[in-house]
């Protein structure tokens, strides 16, 4: 259900203008899991609204696993889809409190086909609606739960589904709405232009990470085939447009795979193309991740530590600045898609 549809129905109800505010007030402040808790209504508009719309969240719950510092969520969406949620507990460290982050949806499956993703495996079954988008955030706060950030990189790339990413972006921000702060939010994409440069236009505080996890674009095409569209130095184009426009810095996911991307080549390669432009390259961070291997796919294996220290050398040398990510979640296959495909088997 959107807000919108409820303002058309309203509307059709001729009833006065504020009964929105008082609902979206209700739903997006209160988080209120039915309508016939919004109290400020009368009895009869509760009744209306519920008949109309049902339950104010329009997934549910099918299955949810836990581990040290993660919770994943199994969703089923209206159409019979499912699609997964992840709620990852940080602890302190020397340059950031405790916080929690929530990692989202925006397709139930995923068409890019990349290698080493379980999502990419499953193959795409739908775009999600800006409704189910939000609905995975709204279920964590209905419960009761703190969200410092969302991180929209769960199932499916986020700027194939352009139209129903910004609207839920809209949801997010708007102060009428979730009122969260543009700057809690990151996209993480592939590098689909035309959605980067829709990001740049319309919400330019919102964080970008691009998946880049090879530097050379004949390697990158065969286990990342949008990059036959999209090559990467096309795509760093715009991500420094990003920074000269915005100020912000952008995150590069680089995910150590052995053998295969782990090479000092690798790791110079990839010190250049930040280096590439030295008015934006200070605000490039890399993140390195410790591969996670999917239960039903053995095409790669996570890197071993000395290769992982060799490359972080490398860039440090550089001055290139980066993390290597807190490993955890492994336990209960927090890599998207994973969860999807256990539960599947059933
Ligand atoms: Fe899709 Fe992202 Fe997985 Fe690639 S990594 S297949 S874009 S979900």
């Amino acid at each position: 259900m959107l807000i919108t549809e409820v303002e058309a129905y309203l509307n059709e109800l001729g009833e006065p203008k504020f009964r929105l505010k008082q609902i979206q007030t209700a739903i997006y402040t209160q988080f209120v899991k039915n309508f016939s808790d919004i109290t400020t209504l009368s009895l009869s508009l509760r009744t209306n609204l519920h008949t109309k719309f049902g339950v104010i969240n329009s997934l549910k719950v099918l299955h949810s696993v836990s581990g040290s510092q993660v919770e994943k969520v199994l969703f089923e969406t209206k159409n019979g889809n499912l699609i997964e949620a992840v709620k990852l507990s940080y602890k302190a460290t020397s340059e950031r409190g405790a916080h929690t982050a929530l990692c989202i949806s925006t397709q139930s499956g995923c068409a890019m086909g990349c290698q080493f993703c379980a999502t990419g495996a499953i193959g795409f079954k739908q775009n999600l609606s800006a409704d189910e988008i939000v609905s995975q955030y709204l279920y964590f706060r209905q419960r009761g739960d703190t969200i410092d950030s969302i991180i929209f990189m769960g199932m499916g790339e986020p700027f194939v589904n352009p139209d129903n990413l910004f609207t839920s972006l809209y949801l997010f921000t708007d102060k009428n709405l979730l009122a969260l702060s543009p700057t809690r939010l990151s996209i993480s994409t592939v590098g689909i232009i035309p959605g980067i440069e829709r990001l740049i236009k319309e919400y330019p505080h919102v964080n970008l990470t691009f998946s880049l996890h090879s530097p050379f674009d004949d390697q990158r095409s065969k286990f990342m085939p949008v990059n036959k569209t999209y090559q990467i130095n096309e795509v760093f184009k715009v991500l420094d447009k990003y920074i000269e426009e915005t100020k912000n810095r952008v995150f590069i996911a680089y995910t150590l795979l052995k053998d295969f991307n782990d090479s000092e080549s690798h790791a110079l390669a990839l010190t250049n193309l930040i280096k590439t432009n030295t008015h934006t390259s200070y605000l490039y961070h890399v993140n390195l991740i410790r591969y996670n291997p999917c239960p039903s796919e053995v095409i790669f294996e996570r890197s071993e530590p000395e290769a992982v220290k060799a490359f972080q050398e490398i860039l440090e040398k550089s001055r290139i600045s980066n993390t290597l990510r807190q490993d955890f979640g492994v336990d209960i296959d927090a890599a998207c898609g994973q969860l999807y495909a256990t539960y599947s088997k059933k």
